[in-house]
Protein backbone atom coordinates (compact mmCIF):
# COMPACT_ATOMS: atom_id res chain seq x y z
CA UNK A 1 0.00 0.00 0.00
CA UNK A 2 1.43 3.44 -1.13
CA UNK A 3 2.16 6.07 1.86
CA UNK A 4 -1.03 8.32 2.58
CA UNK A 5 0.38 12.02 1.92
CA UNK A 6 0.70 14.14 4.84
CA UNK A 7 -1.48 17.64 4.91
CA UNK A 8 -1.71 20.24 7.56
CA UNK A 9 -4.60 22.13 8.10
CA UNK A 10 -4.36 25.67 9.73
CA UNK A 11 -7.32 27.32 11.21
CA UNK A 12 -7.43 31.20 11.37
CA UNK A 13 -11.40 31.06 11.92
CA UNK A 14 -14.15 32.83 9.23
CA UNK A 15 -17.58 31.55 8.78
CA UNK A 16 -16.48 28.43 8.06
CA UNK A 17 -15.78 28.05 11.37
CA UNK A 18 -18.35 29.74 13.14
CA UNK A 19 -22.29 28.56 15.02
CA UNK A 20 -24.89 30.70 16.54
CA UNK A 21 -23.84 31.36 20.24
CA UNK A 22 -26.39 33.39 23.14
CA UNK A 23 -25.93 36.51 21.38
CA UNK A 24 -27.63 37.04 18.06
CA UNK A 25 -25.80 35.85 15.08
CA UNK A 26 -22.84 33.39 13.79
CA UNK A 27 -18.98 33.63 15.94
CA UNK A 28 -15.84 31.85 15.11
CA UNK A 29 -15.75 28.89 17.20
CA UNK A 30 -15.03 25.31 15.74
CA UNK A 31 -11.17 24.65 16.02
CA UNK A 32 -9.08 22.75 13.01
CA UNK A 33 -9.74 19.21 14.32
CA UNK A 34 -13.29 20.15 13.99
CA UNK A 35 -13.31 21.49 11.03
CA UNK A 36 -11.54 18.12 9.49
CA UNK A 37 -13.52 16.01 11.57
CA UNK A 38 -17.07 17.31 9.27
CA UNK A 39 -15.13 16.28 6.32
CA UNK A 40 -16.31 12.71 5.53
CA UNK A 41 -14.24 10.75 3.54
CA UNK A 42 -11.22 12.70 4.23
CA UNK A 43 -9.22 10.28 5.95
CA UNK A 44 -9.51 8.00 2.89
CA UNK A 45 -7.12 11.18 1.20
CA UNK A 46 -4.68 12.38 3.31
CA UNK A 47 -3.65 11.97 6.49
CA UNK A 48 -4.46 14.98 8.32
CA UNK A 49 -3.22 17.09 10.63
CA UNK A 50 -5.22 20.16 12.14
CA UNK A 51 -3.81 23.41 14.17
CA UNK A 52 -6.08 26.10 14.86
CA UNK A 53 -3.79 29.56 14.92
CA UNK A 54 -6.73 31.52 15.89
CA UNK A 55 -10.21 32.10 15.44
CA UNK A 56 -11.13 35.09 14.24
CA UNK A 57 -13.01 37.64 11.88
CA UNK A 58 -10.98 37.72 8.55
CA UNK A 59 -10.77 41.34 8.96
CA UNK A 60 -8.67 41.07 11.95
CA UNK A 61 -5.69 39.17 10.30
CA UNK A 62 -2.75 40.81 9.66
CA UNK A 63 0.51 41.06 7.58
CA UNK A 64 2.12 39.94 10.30
CA UNK A 65 -0.12 36.95 11.08
CA UNK A 66 0.31 35.96 7.59
CA UNK A 67 3.88 36.09 7.47
CA UNK A 68 3.97 33.77 10.49
CA UNK A 69 1.36 31.43 9.06
CA UNK A 70 4.04 30.96 6.00
CA UNK A 71 6.93 30.38 8.28
CA UNK A 72 4.59 27.70 10.20
CA UNK A 73 3.95 26.43 6.78
CA UNK A 74 7.49 26.36 5.85
CA UNK A 75 8.04 24.39 8.95
CA UNK A 76 5.01 22.17 8.51
CA UNK A 77 6.74 21.20 5.00
CA UNK A 78 10.58 21.09 6.28
CA UNK A 79 8.83 18.15 8.83
CA UNK A 80 7.42 16.36 5.88
CA UNK A 81 3.95 17.55 5.03
CA UNK A 82 2.78 17.08 1.25
CA UNK A 83 0.98 20.15 1.29
CA UNK A 84 -1.02 23.03 3.59
CA UNK A 85 -4.22 23.96 3.92
CA UNK A 86 -5.65 27.38 5.29
CA UNK A 87 -9.21 27.94 6.43
CA UNK A 88 -10.15 31.43 7.00
CA UNK A 89 -13.47 33.73 6.67
CA UNK A 90 -13.78 35.05 3.07
CA UNK A 91 -13.70 38.38 3.36
CA UNK A 92 -10.14 38.87 3.21
CA UNK A 93 -9.23 35.76 2.03
CA UNK A 94 -7.66 37.31 -1.26
CA UNK A 95 -5.33 39.68 0.54
CA UNK A 96 -4.17 36.54 2.88
CA UNK A 97 -3.51 34.28 -0.12
CA UNK A 98 -1.75 37.38 -2.26
CA UNK A 99 0.73 38.17 0.61
CA UNK A 100 1.19 34.37 1.37
CA UNK A 101 2.23 34.47 -2.38
CA UNK A 102 4.88 36.70 -2.05
CA UNK A 103 6.31 34.99 1.20
CA UNK A 104 5.50 31.29 1.21
CA UNK A 105 9.05 29.75 -0.25
CA UNK A 106 7.82 26.43 0.84
CA UNK A 107 8.25 23.36 -1.78
CA UNK A 108 4.97 22.11 -1.24
CA UNK A 109 1.29 23.27 -2.34
CA UNK A 110 -0.10 26.00 0.51
CA UNK A 111 -3.92 26.21 -0.48
CA UNK A 112 -6.59 28.30 1.31
CA UNK A 113 -10.09 27.76 1.46
CA UNK A 114 -13.41 29.11 3.05
CA UNK A 115 -17.26 28.78 3.62
CA UNK A 116 -20.15 31.25 2.86
CA UNK A 117 -22.26 29.73 4.99
CA UNK A 118 -21.56 28.65 8.84
CA UNK A 119 -21.08 25.80 9.97
CA UNK A 120 -24.52 24.78 11.13
CA UNK A 121 -26.50 26.24 8.29
CA UNK A 122 -28.32 23.62 6.09
CA UNK A 123 -26.24 22.96 3.23
CA UNK A 124 -23.12 24.49 4.98
CA UNK A 125 -20.13 24.63 2.10
CA UNK A 126 -16.96 24.50 4.59
CA UNK A 127 -16.88 20.67 4.45
CA UNK A 128 -16.95 20.52 0.15
CA UNK A 129 -14.14 23.37 0.52
CA UNK A 130 -11.93 21.73 3.14
CA UNK A 131 -12.73 18.33 0.89
CA UNK A 132 -11.37 20.51 -2.33
CA UNK A 133 -8.82 22.32 -1.29
CA UNK A 134 -7.21 18.94 0.42
CA UNK A 135 -7.88 17.44 -3.12
CA UNK A 136 -5.97 20.20 -4.89
CA UNK A 137 -3.14 19.90 -2.06
CA UNK A 138 -2.50 16.37 -2.66
CA UNK A 139 -2.58 16.46 -6.64
CA UNK A 140 0.11 18.53 -6.75
CA UNK A 141 -1.19 20.17 -9.54
CA UNK A 142 -1.37 23.59 -8.35
CA UNK A 143 2.14 24.86 -8.06
CA UNK A 144 2.64 27.37 -4.87
CA UNK A 145 -0.68 28.97 -3.62
CA UNK A 146 -3.89 28.63 -4.50
CA UNK A 147 -7.39 29.25 -3.66
CA UNK A 148 -10.10 27.01 -3.68
CA UNK A 149 -13.82 27.80 -3.42
CA UNK A 150 -16.66 25.12 -4.82
CA UNK A 151 -15.16 23.61 -7.49
CA UNK A 152 -12.52 26.19 -8.55
CA UNK A 153 -9.04 27.25 -7.90
CA UNK A 154 -8.13 30.46 -8.28
CA UNK A 155 -4.72 32.54 -8.38
CA UNK A 156 -4.69 34.54 -5.76
CA UNK A 157 -3.22 37.07 -7.70
CA UNK A 158 -6.48 37.36 -9.68
CA UNK A 159 -8.87 36.24 -7.59
CA UNK A 160 -11.69 38.24 -5.51
CA UNK A 161 -14.98 38.17 -3.64
CA UNK A 162 -17.09 39.68 -5.33
CA UNK A 163 -20.89 39.04 -3.26
CA UNK A 164 -21.67 39.26 -0.06
CA UNK A 165 -23.58 36.35 0.46
CA UNK A 166 -23.66 34.11 -3.10
CA UNK A 167 -22.30 30.85 -2.24
CA UNK A 168 -20.60 31.56 -5.83
CA UNK A 169 -18.72 34.67 -4.22
CA UNK A 170 -15.76 34.43 -5.87
CA UNK A 171 -14.39 35.29 -9.19
CA UNK A 172 -11.00 35.36 -11.08
CA UNK A 173 -10.42 38.36 -13.02
CA UNK A 174 -9.12 37.75 -16.97
CA UNK A 175 -9.82 34.34 -18.06
CA UNK A 176 -11.61 32.86 -14.66
CA UNK A 177 -10.24 30.29 -12.48
CA UNK A 178 -7.02 28.79 -13.11
CA UNK A 179 -8.61 25.18 -12.99
CA UNK A 180 -11.09 23.14 -11.56
CA UNK A 181 -11.63 20.11 -9.83
CA UNK A 182 -14.12 17.63 -11.60
CA UNK A 183 -15.46 14.77 -10.55
CA UNK A 184 -12.58 14.80 -7.64
CA UNK A 185 -10.12 15.01 -10.68
CA UNK A 186 -8.03 18.30 -10.53
CA UNK A 187 -8.15 19.87 -14.07
CA UNK A 188 -5.62 22.90 -14.24
CA UNK A 189 -5.79 25.38 -17.42
CA UNK A 190 -2.87 27.58 -16.49
CA UNK A 191 -0.69 27.96 -13.20
CA UNK A 192 -0.80 30.78 -11.14
CA UNK A 193 1.01 33.96 -11.60
CA UNK A 194 4.98 33.62 -11.91
CA UNK A 195 5.85 34.83 -8.29
CA UNK A 196 7.54 37.49 -7.36
CA UNK A 197 8.48 36.30 -3.87
CA UNK A 198 9.22 39.01 -1.20
CA UNK A 199 11.55 38.27 2.21
CA UNK A 200 10.71 40.64 5.31
CA UNK A 201 13.52 38.71 7.39
CA UNK A 202 11.35 40.06 10.41
CA UNK A 203 10.75 43.68 9.53
CA UNK A 204 7.46 45.20 9.86
CA UNK A 205 5.25 46.00 6.14
CA UNK A 206 5.57 50.02 5.57
CA UNK A 207 2.93 51.95 6.06
CA UNK A 208 1.18 52.35 2.58
CA UNK A 209 -2.46 54.37 1.99
CA UNK A 210 -4.99 53.36 0.14
CA UNK A 211 -7.26 56.57 -0.85
CA UNK A 212 -10.28 56.11 -3.32
CA UNK A 213 -10.83 59.07 -5.71
CA UNK A 214 -14.55 60.25 -4.67
CA UNK A 215 -16.89 62.21 -7.48
CA UNK A 216 -16.10 65.63 -6.13
CA UNK A 217 -13.82 64.52 -3.92
CA UNK A 218 -11.12 67.18 -2.09
CA UNK A 219 -8.41 66.70 -1.65
CA UNK A 220 -7.52 67.09 1.83
CA UNK A 221 -7.05 63.06 2.73
CA UNK A 222 -4.38 63.02 0.15
CA UNK A 223 -2.53 66.29 1.23
CA UNK A 224 -3.02 65.36 5.10
CA UNK A 225 -0.57 61.62 3.98
CA UNK A 226 2.82 62.82 4.41
CA UNK A 227 2.60 63.94 7.90
CA UNK A 228 0.20 61.13 9.01
CA UNK A 229 3.60 58.84 8.49
CA UNK A 230 2.72 57.01 5.41
CA UNK A 231 5.53 55.59 3.13
CA UNK A 232 3.42 55.19 -0.16
CA UNK A 233 -0.03 55.98 -1.11
CA UNK A 234 -2.32 53.43 -3.78
CA UNK A 235 -4.68 55.87 -5.91
CA UNK A 236 -7.48 54.04 -6.58
CA UNK A 237 -8.41 56.37 -9.59
CA UNK A 238 -11.64 56.32 -11.88
CA UNK A 239 -11.90 54.31 -15.05
CA UNK A 240 -9.05 53.58 -17.04
CA UNK A 241 -6.59 55.78 -14.44
CA UNK A 242 -8.19 58.79 -14.26
CA UNK A 243 -8.26 61.54 -11.55
CA UNK A 244 -9.49 65.14 -11.69
CA UNK A 245 -7.31 67.88 -11.98
CA UNK A 246 -7.21 69.13 -8.91
CA UNK A 247 -6.48 65.37 -7.46
CA UNK A 248 -3.56 64.76 -10.23
CA UNK A 249 -1.73 68.13 -8.66
CA UNK A 250 -2.45 66.38 -5.44
CA UNK A 251 -1.04 63.63 -6.16
CA UNK A 252 1.89 64.61 -8.34
CA UNK A 253 2.87 66.96 -4.90
CA UNK A 254 2.94 63.54 -2.89
CA UNK A 255 5.67 61.97 -5.29
CA UNK A 256 8.21 64.57 -3.18
CA UNK A 257 7.73 62.20 -0.41
CA UNK A 258 6.24 58.78 -1.16
CA UNK A 259 5.86 56.60 -4.12
CA UNK A 260 1.97 56.96 -5.79
CA UNK A 261 0.70 53.95 -7.48
CA UNK A 262 -1.95 54.41 -10.09
CA UNK A 263 -4.75 51.22 -9.87
CA UNK A 264 -8.50 51.36 -10.84
CA UNK A 265 -11.75 51.33 -8.99
CA UNK A 266 -13.21 49.06 -11.69
CA UNK A 267 -13.40 45.43 -11.23
CA UNK A 268 -12.11 44.45 -14.53
CA UNK A 269 -9.53 45.30 -16.91
CA UNK A 270 -6.37 46.74 -16.35
CA UNK A 271 -4.91 50.81 -15.42
CA UNK A 272 -4.31 52.28 -19.62
CA UNK A 273 -0.95 53.37 -20.36
CA UNK A 274 -1.71 55.25 -23.41
CA UNK A 275 -5.12 56.56 -24.29
CA UNK A 276 -6.05 59.20 -22.65
CA UNK A 277 -4.47 62.60 -23.53
CA UNK A 278 -5.97 65.23 -21.13
CA UNK A 279 -4.71 66.34 -17.47
CA UNK A 280 -5.27 63.79 -14.79
CA UNK A 281 -5.75 61.02 -17.41
CA UNK A 282 -3.55 58.09 -17.29
CA UNK A 283 -1.00 59.69 -19.95
CA UNK A 284 -0.48 62.80 -17.71
CA UNK A 285 -0.59 60.49 -14.41
CA UNK A 286 2.37 58.18 -15.51
CA UNK A 287 4.48 61.22 -16.95
CA UNK A 288 4.49 62.88 -13.78
CA UNK A 289 5.48 60.18 -11.44
CA UNK A 290 2.68 57.79 -10.82
CA UNK A 291 3.60 54.16 -11.26
CA UNK A 292 0.07 52.10 -13.27
CA UNK A 293 -1.01 48.54 -10.96
CA UNK A 294 -1.58 47.04 -14.41
CA UNK A 295 -4.99 44.89 -13.40
CA UNK A 296 -3.61 44.19 -9.88
CA UNK A 297 -6.39 45.47 -7.72
CA UNK A 298 -6.05 48.29 -5.70
CA UNK A 299 -5.75 46.49 -2.19
CA UNK A 300 -3.36 44.01 -3.36
CA UNK A 301 -0.76 46.68 -5.12
CA UNK A 302 -1.00 48.27 -1.57
CA UNK A 303 0.61 45.21 0.00
CA UNK A 304 2.77 44.59 -2.56
CA UNK A 305 4.35 48.19 -1.83
CA UNK A 306 4.26 47.78 1.46
CA UNK A 307 6.15 44.35 1.41
CA UNK A 308 8.57 45.77 -1.14
CA UNK A 309 8.85 49.00 0.84
CA UNK A 310 9.98 47.03 4.30
CA UNK A 311 11.91 44.65 2.22
CA UNK A 312 14.48 47.82 0.35
CA UNK A 313 16.67 46.95 -2.19
CA UNK A 314 14.78 48.23 -5.97
CA UNK A 315 11.06 48.09 -5.06
CA UNK A 316 10.24 49.98 -8.44
CA UNK A 317 11.79 47.08 -10.51
CA UNK A 318 9.81 44.29 -8.41
CA UNK A 319 6.42 46.03 -8.91
CA UNK A 320 6.75 46.28 -12.40
CA UNK A 321 8.28 42.79 -12.72
CA UNK A 322 5.14 41.89 -10.47
CA UNK A 323 2.51 43.88 -12.24
CA UNK A 324 3.94 42.38 -15.97
CA UNK A 325 3.70 38.90 -15.13
CA UNK A 326 0.25 38.96 -13.82
N1 LIG B 1 -17.00 37.77 8.16
C1 LIG B 1 -16.49 36.48 7.82
C2 LIG B 1 -14.98 36.52 7.85
O1 LIG B 1 -14.39 36.94 6.89
C3 LIG B 1 -17.00 36.11 6.51
C4 LIG B 1 -16.65 34.76 6.03
O2 LIG B 1 -15.84 34.04 6.58
O3 LIG B 1 -17.23 34.36 5.02
O4 LIG B 1 -14.41 36.11 8.81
Amino acid sequence: MSKMPIIQVFALGGTIAMTPGAAPGVTPSLSAEALVAAVPGLEKVAVIQAKTLANIGSANITIDRIAKLCAAAEAAVAAGCDGIIVTQGTDTLEESAFLASLMYKGSKPLVFTAAMRAATHPGADGPANLYNAVLVAVSGKAAGVSVVMGPKIHDPWQVSKEHTYELDAFDSSHGGPIGYIVEGAIQMHRQSTPLVKVDLAGKPAAPVALVSASFDGDIKILEALPSLGYKGVVIEAFGAGHLSEVWADAAEALLAHMPVLLATRVSEGPVLENSYGYKGAEIDLINRGLIPCGPLRSRKARLLLSLLLAEGGDWKAKFKEGVKAF
